[in-house]
């Protein structure tokens, strides 16, 4: 029997070529960004490109995506049934992602009460997915906003890899700023805690084996909250000095950085403007 709303896709895993596969599944319209509000925000953040990321839960898996494969973002090369192209958000992935690796990964880099507290808004199934889906679709706007990536790539920005770790970086700062426009403050702590939680949990344990932009973003806000001492280390591991602190206080500065930013975008963007460079550099010293 069909499912109201099932659609039918052959989708490519991002980054692999002609690796098609069908995926069927329900497009999840409760995980989906308000689009009145995306619309609103589209001009303040300069977004140029269309989001049309859908989350959609998988019923059912052929081909390719049956093997071991962790992505979560599927970009489909054809609709079977009519459509537009939209990227897919596999919402069954993240979760697994997360309940898979995020804590475990935590639990060797904090100790055992900051974990806890990290992974804390996503513990919950259900709440724990909308917010994840939140998150992932928010980045995704940043990286969309102000210069295409399209552009930036075309222009050889990304050959350098800090350059593409700011990028990283920009697209978590704006897509917390959007989220500020969006949702209600409670709602943007989780979602930032969110961000913190996944970037270490699941990016930051492959920065010695691993260094990419993912990774090197994971390690730069390590050194960020070092420096903001809202960590420290202790007995080989770090832990949250107190998780009473003021993370709207944090979160705050980060977004009128985001905003900041966007007045002057083209050399914030390049990873080439200095005030940036030197508030990075800072949370090394
Ligand atoms: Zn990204």
């Amino acid at each position: 029997m069909e499912l109201e709303n099932d659609i039918v896709i052959t989708g490519k895993v991002v980054g692999y070529k002609g690796d098609n596969s069908l995926i069927k599944g329900v497009i999840s319209n409760e995980h989906s960004l308000d689009p009145i509000k995306v619309e609103l925000i589209r001009k303040q953040f300069q977004i140029v490109g269309d989001i049309s990321l859908i989350p959609m839960l998988e019923t059912e898996l052929f081909g390719y995506f049956n093997n071991n494969h962790s992505e979560a973002l599927i970009i489909p090369s054809m609709w079977e049934s009519g459509g537009t192209e939209k990227t897919i958000l596999r919402l069954k992935k993240l979760r697994e992602r997360f309940d898979l690796h995020v804590s475990s990964n935590l639990n060797k880099i904090f100790d055992q009460s900051s974990t806890k507290f990290l992974i804390s808004p996503l513990v919950n199934e259900a709440e724990g997915l909308k917010i994840q889906a939140h998150e992932y679709a928010l980045h995704e706007l940043g990286h969309i906003s102000n210069n295409s990536l399209l552009k930036k790539y075309k222009q050889g920005v990304f050959s350098n890899l800090s350059c593409q770790a700011i990028e990283e970086l920009r697209a978590d700062l704006i897509g917390w700023a959007i989220a500020h426009n969006v949702f209600d403050s409670a709602y943007c702590v989780d979602i930032f805690l969110s961000t913190l939680c996944l970037r270490l949990g699941y990016d930051y344990h492959r920065f010695d084996n691993d260094l990419n932009p993912h990774s090197l973003c994971g390690e730069m806000y390590i050194q960020f909250l070092k420096h903001k001492k809202v960590i420290k280390k202790e007995n080989g591991k770090y832990k949250f000095c107190d998780i009473s602190f003021d993370f709207m206080e944090l979160f705050d500065e980060l977004i009128n950085w985001a905003i900041e930013s966007s007045i002057n975008v083209d050399s914030y963007e390049y990873g080439l403007d200095k005030k940036i460079l030197k508030k990075i550099g800072a949370w090394y010293e």
